[in-house]
């Protein structure tokens, strides 16, 4: 500790205190059971890596502390849990590099993380801590493995899964990232067939898509999750063949049917064998096996060089009646559509490099402005915008979305075709073949099948395996541990073996926030009544790259559990909020770069009230910022100079001079919208714009006291003390938010015209005085001005000091 004046401020040892103090006096303990406006303020729980607490963690924490302290002081219990996402292959990986095992290593890395984070001092009630990894957790984690197995949305199924050599383990498909491992970027997924777990998401697809729309979430995550499920309207048609086999294929573009002109199936269709003719059937054998020997992910990519070979089999187009020869690709997977394509190559790019490659016949037929029925294709042309049918038959000149509908109505009514719709989400791959996980909780027996474990006998405990390394076996290091897996079966009571394989760690997070509130029961996963009045969560705060895998499973899950009667809300996050990235000195933050911020050294050294300011303040919350360290004095000195107003207004009890007393009720204003709207730099701008003026001008007691609630939500520590060298006994978050005072703000206000070319487009109010810069700036942001100024040059500017602001562009 440094030596420092008795009055200067030194934040080592008033956080210290402070941190003392909530823990004795229950400050951050949230009375669950008697609260009246209930606020759940979730943020994503870390998972403990050695290295310890991120900046990046540090800043998500932060924004979402902020928004939860505010909302306590404008009036509503909040509840602010924070846990461990302590299993699962990030943790394990490192486990294995330190040669450490994870059963050791994890709750050290549980114990740092909970010094780190206390230290940020976050108003989290601790009593409420869940870690994934505890047996009182996970019991619960297997009793709704169960639960989805009951409704028959859990099943077993043999098929080729993503596998990542490194991770030596199945991934889901939200785990492959463009054909690579989201944990190895640099590592190949490959393609294994396995007998796998899933979880039956899909039966949901429509309701997770549709249900999007009614949530309070960011813009950009909603979008994300809308393409991840992919929706797609088209038809599926049929290709008779003169064998009268009938090759189905899905299209989005029903329209472009005349232009098919030939198909291809993928290598592995069942109806492949029966179409292919003796004298291709060495030439087709010999293809099937060198894709076999391929990984699915170069296939969904998609090669440059594009391979085929033509099974010898011809189907009829029902549009054009041609004969169109049948080949097979690996540009085609069986798992999308219906595994067979119509090519469509003047209008489709795959198609086009195909036909090109073995000289198929390519037509045109849609034709943009400008084009007809002649004009020569000389690329794919997917996406002609008007474009009309041409080379058609009696569909010509039909406008293409037109014609889709009218020729899938054609073909239905020929019985060889239907509108369907078709979606890009795949059921949820939950298997891992690794250790760290909980066991998923089945038991095959020879006589019976796959058993569930009797809920009574939950949880299956993980055992402890010596040797953990997972291998490229495709079976889990628990299947190495022979006295753990043999049991008698729950159902016959002959010798019988448990599932070997653990549970995906996106399972374990997918209900951690009905947890919270419950995590002190044993006999429930969730209290009904705590979850009837605590959820859905009011307000989650997390990044974006858990669009797609954490918000998805999570969403899914509370919809099953719904659907089975246990939780009355099919959406556990009513609200949802992305918060941005830090970056260093303007690249992403990277070991091998050397530029990781590492937060220790920074509360350390200036405090964690000063770090947490500063973090809030390099730029909007939800877009994130570049970390300088040069900039961080200036928070420090910010917080100097309302330490020194509150020694020196402490007794000051004189009447406000009216100009502060109304940039306070400005300053009140704007600082609460702002951080209700996460809006926290231009909320601390705003603040050291007041504190500014009242060191310039005559500060009292009034205007300083309720600068103090204002800051208590970004500097708690320093509020905290703040608020009682004021003479306040209790603590400064159980105070009330000050009233802005509409009246007091505007007092002195003077109406000034802005017109753009001589128009009146706004009347905006400044107080008395104000100087052409700040009111030519705050004429053009007003969004009434900015339509017409967007994008144009302002060439001239007329100002009128308390009158007018006049732009000419
Ligand atoms: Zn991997
Ligand atoms: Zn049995």
């Amino acid at each position: 500790m440094r030596e420092t004046t008795p009055d200067a401020y030194d934040p080592q040892t008033v956080e210290i205190k402070w941190q003392q103090r909530w823990e004795e006096r229950g400050t951050n303990r949230t009375d669950l059971a008697g609260a009246s406006r209930p606020l759940y303020n979730l943020m994503m729980f870390p998972y403990p890596s050695a290295e310890g607490l991120h900046v990046g963690n540090v800043f998500a924490f932060t924004g979402a502390d902020i928004y939860g302290r505010y909302r306590r002081l404008t009036g509503d219990t909040v509840f602010q849990p924070l846990g461990f996402d302590a299993f699962g292959i990030h943790s394990e990986n490192f486990a294995l590099k330190m040669g450490i095992h994870p059963g050791e290593l994890i709750p050290r890395n549980i114990e740092r993380f909970r010094k780190q984070l206390r230290r940020v001092g976050l108003m989290v009630d601790w009593r409420y801590e869940v870690s994934t990894t505890d047996p009182a957790y996970y019991k619960w984690t297997q009793w709704i493995f169960l639960q989805l197995l009951k409704a028959g949305l859990a099943y077993r199924k043999r098929g080729a899964v993503n596998w990542c050599p490194a991770c030596k383990t199945v991934l889901a498909n939200e785990q492959v990232i463009n054909g690579f491992c989201e944990r190895h970027p640099d590592v190949k997924v490959e393609q294994r067939v396995l007998e796998q777990w899933f979880f039956r998401i899909t039966r949901y697809t429509d309701r997770l898509l549709t249900n999007l729309e009614t949530l309070d979430w960011s813009v950009s995550t909603r979008l994300l999750q809308t393409n991840w499920i992919g929706r797609s309207e088209g038809a599926e048609l049929a290709f008779e063949t003169p064998g009268g086999q009938r090759i189905t294929v899905f299209t989005t573009r029903p329209d472009t049917l005349h232009g098919a002109t030939y198909m291809v199936l993928a290598p592995e269709h069942p109806l492949v064998e029966a179409l292919t003719t003796a004298e291709q059937r060495s030439e087709v054998r010999a293809y099937q096996r060198t894709v076999a020997a391929k990984d699915i992910v170069s296939r969904k990519v998609g090669e440059k060089e594009k391979t085929g070979v033509f099974t010898g089999a011809y189907a009829r187009n029902p549009a054009t009646g041609h004969s169109i020869p049948v080949w097979i690709a690996d540009y085609v997977l069986m798992e999308y559509g219906t595994g067979a394509i119509m090519a469509v190559p003047g209008h489709d790019e795959r198609d086009f490099e195909f036909a090109t490659t073995f000289r198929l016949p390519i037509v045109r037929v849609i034709a943009g402005a400008g084009q007809d029925a002649s004009t020569p294709l000389t690329a794919a042309e997917p996406d002609i915008a008007a474009g009309r049918l041409v080379n058609s038959g009696s569909f010509d000149g039909q406008p293409w979305a037109e014609a889709k509908r009218a020729i899938t109505a054609s073909l239905a009514e020929q019985g060889l075709g239907k509108a369907v719709v078709n979606y890009r989400l795949h059921d949820w791959c939950v298997s891992r073949q690794r250790y760290w996980g909980p066991p998923i909780p089945i038991i095959y027996c020879d006589d019976c099948g796959a058993v569930p474990v009797p809920e009574q006998d939950l949880p299956v405990l993980l055992p402890v395996v010596e040797d953990t390394r997972p291998d490229d076996s495709g079976v889990s290091p628990l299947a190495r541990h022979e006295a753990w897996y043999r049991v008698p079966c729950p159902a016959c009571g002959k010798t019988a073996r448990r599932e070997t394989d653990v549970s995906d760690t996106f399972l374990d997070s997918a209900w951690y926030f009905l947890r919270y509130p419950s995590a002190d029961r044993g006999d429930v996963p969730f209290d009904a009544a705590l979850t009837r009045r605590w959820l859905p969560v009011g307000s989650y705060i997390g990044g974006n790259e858990h669009a797609v895998l954490h918000l998805l499973y999570s969403r899914f899950v509370t919809m099953a559990l719904k659907d089975m009667g246990h939780v009355a809300f099919a959406e556990p996050f009513a609200k949802f909020r992305a918060h941005g990235t830090i970056v260093k000195d303007g690249t992403k933050m990277s070991k091998s770069r050397g530029n990781v911020v590492v937060p220790d050294r920074y509360i350390e050294q200036w405090g964690a009230d000063t770090f947490r300011m500063y973090l809030m303040f390099l730029g909007p919350y939800q877009e994130g910022g570049d970390f300088r360290d040069a900039g961080i004095s200036g928070i420090r000195r910010f917080l100097d100079k309302v330490w020194g107003l509150v020694a020196d207004t402490a007794s000051a009890q004189a009447a406000p001079a009216p100009d502060l007393e109304r940039l306070l009720h400005r300053t009140i204003r704007k600082v609460g919208d702002d951080t209700a709207a996460l809006g926290y730099n231009t909320a601390i701008a705003a603040m050291m714009e007041y504190v500014n003026a009242l060191r310039e001008g005559a500060p009292v007691r009034a205007l300083v006291e309720p600068l103090v609630v204002l800051l208590a939500p970004y500097a708690p520590h320093f509020a905290e003390e703040c608020w009682e060298r004021l003479g306040h006994a209790t603590s400064v978050m159980d105070a009330v938010w000050p009233a802005s005072d509409a009246a007091k703000a505007a007092a002195g206000d003077v109406e000034v015209v802005v017109q753009v070319n001589g128009k009146v487009r706004a009347r905006l109010q400044f107080p008395r005085g104000t100087g052409e810069g700040e009111a030519v700036e705050a004429a053009k942001a007003d969004p009434a001005v900015q339509r017409f100024i967007e994008g144009k040059e302002i060439r001239k500017v007329i100002f009128v000091p308390d009158r007018l602001v006049s732009l000419v562009v």
